[in-house]
């Protein structure tokens, strides 16, 4: 199987074409050591671009402009209203070019273009937008203060929101574009500068997405976008000692590293780390309703989801028929490369990841779980793996205690709320969870129990630009989104001036 080029606009075939470049100081520029490294399309397995290794060289050219940027020069000088229309600009480009970025991240990534399209360059854009509104709202307070020491002066008293400096941001391959907008929309609506580096795997629409930049206007070194591997390149960008704040997305294990790393120079730091999201099926809902809500939680992204809700906790004398229910409609997607207009489920991202994927399967028929349906796909080419339903596991098992990042859903039988519960907050992590009843009452006593960032009723997975987003316990630290999020994008000043 080789890419289907005919399938391709000629916007995306022209990008593929042009030589990629690391963004350093408005300038294109390849590593100093001239290393590259080739992204993969993981549906066919064929090459797709060479990208430049960035390394700690390149990762300090850029926050020496990230930092240029941010102290003198026309960013600095810069009025609130003037970064709302840079991003609203930013966020039309990326509208305008919407049919070419799904391509390309269904290219990347292997997502099917029709969900990249409505879900990963909408959202980016849409997130965009509502960053931009913030940069005219963020303010201090005044403050009314008593100074019982001195009472015979008058004090005028107020804090500011000040930019923190230059971010250094991390992301994923999951959701390439929208995870480049979720660190540059709040960093750019409050005054940063950034130095984003994307994933080894998907680091072409975030190329992309800086063309765009650079054609909406933002002046050279306010956005550096350095391609690289996490072990050189991200480490030396949460090492340098310029980074004022760091803000990453990925697995909890390169997520305490991280943390720990900044700590070490007490810059600040956000993450956004992996999940075991329980869906909690109450005994009213029909399993047909129970399959389909669970389907929509796990299957999502091939499951290469934060939040994918991995295990499954259906009332006893639900589970047979809910299981049954769920592996027929896990039966029914479409394998196939992300760019044909058909296809319901994409490839996984690597090798690497179909390989950890499998091995948890696996690891949990060994444990004692049935195989329900799916596995890894049987093809020649191309990281597939099939919606796979596994039912029954100890709760100790490795597929219900940790993230497994692909279409693996486990199903786990459950007679008391007050066991599921327990069962339900049982791992380390606390991103998210849903639960699932038209009983109001029941609803609400559940929802305080669950130890997670957001609980969903009725739904999963479902974001919105408003809703702050992280996670409890081993998830995370910090919020995303929101108005929430800028606490962590700003430093408040208190300022006291006796009169
Ligand atoms: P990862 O955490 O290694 O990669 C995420 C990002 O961190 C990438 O940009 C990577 O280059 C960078 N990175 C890696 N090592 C680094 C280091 N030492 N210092 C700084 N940056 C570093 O994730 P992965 O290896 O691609 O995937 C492994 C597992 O992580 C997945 O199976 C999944 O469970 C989890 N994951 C979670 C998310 C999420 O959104 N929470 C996203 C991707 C992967
Ligand atoms: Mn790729």
């Amino acid at each position: 199987m080789n890419i289907r080029t005919d399938l391709l606009l000629p916007a995306t075939r022209a990008f593929l074409q042009r030589p990629k470049r690391m963004l350093i100081g408005g300038q294109w520029v390849a590593a100093a050591d001239g290393a590259v490294f080739v992204s993969e399309d993981p549906a066919t397995e064929s090459p797709l671009a060479e990208v430049p290794a960035g390394k700690s060289a390149d990762i300090d050219a850029a926050v020496q402009a990230a930092r240029h940027a941010f102290a003198q020069g026309p960013w600095a000088a810069m009025r609130p209203s003037d970064r709302e229309r840079l991003l609203l600009r930013l966020a039309d480009l990326v509208e305008a070019n919407a049919d070419e970025l799904a391509q390309i991240e269904a290219l990347d990534n292997g997502k099917p273009a029709s969900m990249a399209r409505a879900v990963d360059v909408a959202t980016a854009a849409s997130f965009l937008r509502y960053m931009g509104g913030w940069a005219t709202k963020l303010h201090g307070e005044s403050l009314d203060v008593s100074v019982p020491l001195v009472r015979e002066r008058e004090f005028v008293t107020f804090t500011r929101q000040e930019a923190v400096g230059v971010v250094g941001a991390i992301i994923p391959w999951n959701f390439p574009l929208l995870m480049a907008a979720w660190k540059l929309g709040p960093a750019l609506a409050s005054g940063c500068t950034v130095v984003l580096k994307p994933a080894e795997e998907t680091p072409l629409s975030a190329l992309r997405l800086g063309e765009l930049i650079v054609e909406a206007g933002y002046p050279a070194g306010v956005v550096n976008i350095v391609t690289g591997g996490g072990a050189d390149c991200g480490a030396a960008l949460v090492a340098h000692p310029d980074v004022d704040k760091v803000t990453f997305t990925g697995s909890t294990e390169v997520g305490k590293r991280v943390g720990t790393a900044a700590m070490q120079r007490l810059a600040r730091v956000t993450l956004e780390l992996g999940g075991k999201s329980p869906v909690i099926m109450l005994d009213d809902m029909s399993p047909e309703a129970a399959a389909a809500g669970a389907a929509q939680a796990i299957f999502f992204n091939q499951g290469q989801v934060c939040t994918a809700g991995s295990r499954l906790y259906l009332p006893r004398r639900h589970f047979d028929a809910t299981v049954e229910a769920l592996a027929g409609i896990a039966n029914g997607f479409r394998l196939g490369a992300g760019i044909e207009p058909d296809t319901t489920m994409g490839p996984l991202v690597s090798a690497r990841q179909r390989q950890r994927v499998a091995g948890y399967v696996q690891a949990g028929v060994e444990d004692g779980a049935t195989l329900v349906c799916g596995g890894p796909a049987d093809t020649s080419r191309g990281h597939f793996f099939r919606p796979t339903v596994l039912a029954g596991a100890p709760d100790s098992a490795s597929v219900v205690q940790e993230e497994i990042f692909g279409p693996v859903v486990v199903a786990l039988p459950y007679d008391e709320i007050d066991e599921v519960v327990g069962r339900a907050n049982g791992t380390p992590f606390g991103l998210a969870a849903s639960v699932w009843s038209n009983d109001l009452s029941r609803v609400h006593r559940l929802v305080p129990r669950i130890k997670a960032g957001t609980v969903w009723v009725n739904c999963h997975n479902l974001l919105d630009n408003a809703m702050p987003f992280g996670g409890f316990k081993q998830s995370g630290i910090g919020r995303e989104m929101g108005r929430a999020v800028f606490e962590h994008y700003t430093e408040t000043k208190s300022v006291m001036i006796a009169v």
